[in-house]
């Protein structure tokens, strides 16, 4: 099937209210035109140079979105034009966005990504400690980021079980952290080409496809 198809196959399954991300990573910039042409605009990926050079080479009504692992000192190359962040796993880096974003007159949207499997190899906020962070009220003074809502991954496993339990305590989390934000906190960014099904029984608002849609990834 084409990369057109993928999208609309998986686009006309989504219940009302839930955003496909089209996770574009390691691939190049003609499946990213081939999807675009289907009518897809918000599209992820996780390398910084990669999604500079993608977002100078494509149309400029793109939503890009950070999903990857980012470090502070690569904040400012996409603070002018990112969509959102989905992956803020610390205060730092939060900070420094924070800081990017005013530098450019921007307020960026982030996602604040929780670590909830107990695989080392997944990044994200230790929930206690992002507890404690807001609850110390340091999130308020940041007026150039907007925290939009959660994203999380659930355990890289075939047991459906352990993926249920894992979506679930990431909505979870997603609730219980609604106390310290306004209305724009509505986004719970969960599901990915093998487990999105699933994710959306659990209240995903936003699924973050790669594999399913563009093939496998050549590293
Ligand atoms: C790569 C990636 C995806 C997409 O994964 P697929 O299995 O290819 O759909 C989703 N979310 C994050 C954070 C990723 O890094």
């Amino acid at each position: 099937m084409s990369i057109a198809s993928k999208i609309l196959e998986v686009r006309s399954a989504l219940p009302a209210g839930v955003e496909l991300v089209a996770v574009s990573k390691f691939h190049p910039v003609e499946a990213i035109e081939q999807a675009y042409a289907a009518g897809q605009r918000l599209f992820g990926e996780s390398r910084v140079q990669e999604l500079v050079a993608k977002y100078e080479q494509l149309p400029k009504d793109i939503e890009w979105q950070m999903i990857g692992h980012l470090q502070t000192n690569k904040v400012r190359a996409i603070a002018p034009f990112v969509s959102l962040i989905q992956s803020v796993d610390s205060q730092r880096l939060l900070e420094c966005i924070n800081r990017e974003a005013e530098r450019c007159g921007r307020v960026i949207d982030c996602l604040l990504e929780v670590h909830v499997t107990d695989e080392d190899s997944k990044s994200g906020w230790d929930v206690s400690q992002l507890r404690e962070y807001l609850n110390s009220g340091a999130v308020a003074q940041l007026k150039s980021v907007r925290i939009r809502g959660v994203m999380g991954m659930a355990t890289f496993t075939d047991d459906e079980a352990v993926i249920r339990a894992d979506f679930e305590r990431i909505a979870a989390i997603k609730s219980e952290l609604a106390s310290h934000f306004d209305s724009h906190y509505n986004i719970l960014s969960m599901g990915m080409s093998d487990d999105y099904p699933i994710a959306i029984e659990y209240g995903s608002t936003m699924v973050r496809v790669g594999s399913y849609i563009f093939g496998q990834r050549e590293y």
